[in-house]
């Protein structure tokens, strides 16, 4: 099943060179096990106890992506574990990632999020402060930064999300063209299972696809 939804995900990619992170959280370790034998090697999950876990029970080559919103007090659980963090929205916890990497003398790979839609229930940076706040935590010697992710509104018409995207496009294109020290604008993950065709079509390199992937899932 799993194979068959990958399938029909890459035909609707055609050939674009789009990543695809595989988001498996609550999902059993069987269907992760499952998609990672069918080539799948980046796993996004957006608590830490399960990143944690499911670390140790699958192959050492897969790449973790935390992409949920991450406490200050549990960044050195996962900092040596984590492939990318999509989800940085703070100068403590940038600054915090930076301390426990340095301790486990690593580089972190983060990715900025953005609010851009406004929304009050979402995290994130609000557009018009991430430059400067990309500027200020860039100044973190053990962290880089390689892009900016956003999660949109929840819509039964991904065309609403359009000009989300559009206008996440615009952001990452202005800051890149900035050439900030330290930073590496090269990535832009946005994109869910409802909406990841608009995303692409306005440039994401990165899409987080779910349910698309493992159907329902599995909350207790
Ligand atoms: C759960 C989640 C996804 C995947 O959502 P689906 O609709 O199941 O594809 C993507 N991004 C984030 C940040 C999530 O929390």
């Amino acid at each position: 099943m799993i194979k068959n939804n990958l399938d029909f995900l890459k035909e609707k990619i055609n050939n674009q060179d789009i990543k695809i992170v595989a988001v498996s959280k609550t999902q059993p370790i069987e269907l992760l096990q499952e998609a990672y034998d069918a080539g799948v090697r980046d796993f996004g999950e957006n608590k830490i106890q399960e990143i944690q876990e499911k670390y140790e029970l699958l192959p050492a080559d897969v790449r973790w992506h935390m992409i949920g919103h991450l406490q200050t007090n549990k960044v050195k659980y996962i900092v040596d574990k984590v492939y990318l963090i999509h989800s940085v929205d703070s100068e403590k916890l940038a600054s915090q990632i930076n301390k426990e990497a340095q301790k486990k003398n690593c580089i972190v790979q983060v990715l900025v999020q953005v609010n851009i839609s406004g929304e009050k229930s979402k995290y994130g940076i609000e557009p018009e402060m991430t430059e400067g706040f990309i500027r200020k935590i860039s100044l973190n010697e053990n962290l880089r930064v390689l892009g900016l992710m956003t999660v949109a509104p929840f819509t039964e018409n991904p065309e609403d999300n359009r000009i989300f995207f559009r206008k996440m496009k615009q952001l990452y294109v202005d800051i890149r063209r900035k050439n900030i020290d330290n930073v590496n604008m090269s990535v832009l993950s946005m994109g869910m299972t409802g909406d990841y065709e608009v995303a692409i079509q306005e440039g994401a390199t990165v899409i987080r696809v779910g349910t698309g992937i493992f159907g329902e899932r599995h909350y207790e």
